[in-house]
């Protein structure tokens, strides 16, 4: 199977894997990159998967699922257009041989869900997190509290650390801008925003990214860091014994408001 990226609408991405003949589409907001990237190649959909409702992930669903039949897999506690079978933490989905495990993730949305896919046959693991985890950040809270949003990240954060995170958007380089102003001192970051500049400056996805590359410089997957912590307290004048999902909070809003 191969992983492709299709770039959509500004910013997006949605991820197809094919296996020469059949493939899977992740959050298709858009209908039309999908149909010719089908056939480019000459593939027949076998399934399109959605992690959440938005819009700019479930656009071209319906027009995707008119034109080629594709059974629909979704998050059971949202609405998504069209006929779709309901899936929820612990369910899984069975596409092409390949069985897509359901990790609930609240937050960005109420019902957002992540699909991860197991190594298999010497491949690395594959998650699919939509807005729920990016390179170097998090999604938005729309839905979701603090507390859930950090509960989330921490189920993806325990994932195995060669998992390649297919994000819906390539937002890395702002990201990391941010990441360097909450750990300026962080080697490892300083490392990754040199590594994803230049594939920018290529014209290149940064994506996917790997789990154990998140862990290191995510401020989001590191919020109990001391470094972190730190930066945080500082920030938002928080106390010392300010509860996880304060910090959490805080170090949210400190993104929101960043420039
Ligand atoms: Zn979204």
């Amino acid at each position: 199977m191969t992983l492709v990226p299709l770039p959509a609408f500004a910013d997006n991405y949605i991820w197809m894997l094919q296996d020469g003949s059949n493939a899977i589409v992740v959050d298709p907001g858009d209908a039309q990159p999908v149909f010719d990237a089908l056939a480019r190649n000459k593939l027949q959909l076998a399934a399109i998967l959605v992690t959440h409702h938005h819009a700019d992930h479930t656009g071209g669903v319906a027009a995707l699922q008119a034109a080629t039949g594709a059974p629909v897999f979704g998050p059971a506690r949202e609405r998504i257009p069209g006929p779709f079978t309901p899936l929820s933490h612990g369910d899984s989905a069975d596409v092409l041989g390949l069985r897509f495990s359901v990790i609930d993730v609240p937050g960005h949305t109420a019902g957002h869900i992540a699909y991860f896919l197991p190594a298999r046959q010497g491949r690395a693991p594959l998650l699919f997190c939509g807005d729920t985890l990016f390179s170097g950040g998090c999604g938005r809270l729309f839905e979701g509290t603090p507390a859930q949003m950090l509960a989330s990240l921490d189920a993806l954060a325990a994932l195995p650390g060669d998992s390649r995170v297919c994000c819906a958007h390539e937002y890395t380089l702002a990201n990391l801008r941010f990441a360097r102003a909450v750990e300026p001192g962080n080697a490892d970051l300083t490392q990754y925003i040199a590594h994803c500049e230049s594939l920018r400056a290529q014209e290149l996805p940064t994506l996917p990214s790997q789990l154990a590359t998140e862990r290191r410089i995510n401020p989001f997957l590191r919020s109990r860091e001391a470094t972190v912590l730190r930066a945080v307290r500082e920030h938002a004048e928080l106390s010392a014994d300010a509860a996880e999902a304060d910090v959490f909070a805080a170090l949210r809003q400190w993104k929101n408001d960043f420039r």
